[in-house]
C-alpha cells in the first residue's frame, strides 16, 4: 500500500512540462535535433536553462531564465529554432499558495524583484499572484523562491515578441 503511494508520487515529483525554446514553427520540427549530434543551442545558452529532454532541447528554469537573446536560434545548425519564429515562450507559470511562505504569512519577496515585467503583483503584504497578461514567461522568478513555490504549465501562449 504504502511502496504504491510513494511510487505514484515519485511520478508527479519527477514530472518535467515540455517547454522548447521561443524559436519554432511546429512540434513536429524537432524531430529534426534527434540527428543533431552536437546540439549546439544547449552550449549557446549563458543562462543555462535548455536541457535535452528525449533527445530533443526543452527549457528548465532552475539555474535561470530566458531573456530572449537570439542566441540559441543563431546557434541551430538545422532551421529548427529560427530567428524568425521568435514568440514567447509557450508556458504559463502560476504560485502554488500552500508552498508559498507568503501566502502561508511569512514575509518574502524574492520573486518579485527579479522580474523585469512588474507581473509580480502583491495584494497587500502577502498574497503575491502572476498577472498573467504581464507575464513574458522568462521564468526569472522561479530559481529564487526558496520554496519552490512557482508552477510551471505547458500552454498555447503564441504572442510574438
Ligand atoms: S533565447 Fe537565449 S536565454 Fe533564451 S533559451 Fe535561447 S539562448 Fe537561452
Ligand atoms: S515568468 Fe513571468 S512572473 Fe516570472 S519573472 Fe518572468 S515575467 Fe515575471
Ligand atoms: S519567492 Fe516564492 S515563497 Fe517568496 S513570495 Fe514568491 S512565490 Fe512566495
Amino acid at each position: 500500500m504504502f511502496g504504491r503511494f510513494n511510487f505514484v508520487k515519485k511520478e508527479k515529483t519527477d514530472y518535467k512540462p515540455t517547454i522548447r525554446p521561443p524559436y519554432y514553427n511546429q512540434e513536429q520540427d524537432f524531430e529534426l535535433c534527434l540527428d543533431c549530434e552536437d546540439k549546439p543551442c544547449i552550449v549557446s545558452c549563458e543562462e543555462n536553462i535548455i536541457y535535452l529532454k528525449d533527445h530533443k532541447p526543452s527549457l528548465e528554469f532552475q539555474s535561470g531564465g530566458c531573456t530572449y537573446c537570439d542566441d540559441c536560434a543563431v546557434a541551430c545548425p538545422s532551421g529548427v529554432l529560427d530567428i524568425k519564429y521568435k514568440k514567447y515562450i509557450k508556458a504559463s507559470f502560476k504560485i502554488d499558495t500552500i508552498k508559498c511562505m507568503s501566502w502561508q504569512g511569512t514575509m518574502c519577496f524574492s520573486c518579485k524583484d527579479p522580474c523585469g515585467e512588474g507581473a509580480i503583483v502583491f495584494d497587500g503584504l502577502f498574497k503575491p499572484i502572476i498577472d498573467d497578461s504581464l507575464c513574458t514567461s522568462c521564468g526569472f522568478c522561479v530559481k529564487p523562491c526558496p520554496t519552490v513555490a512557482i508552477e510551471i504549465f505547458e500552454n498555447k501562449k503564441e504572442n510574438i515578441c
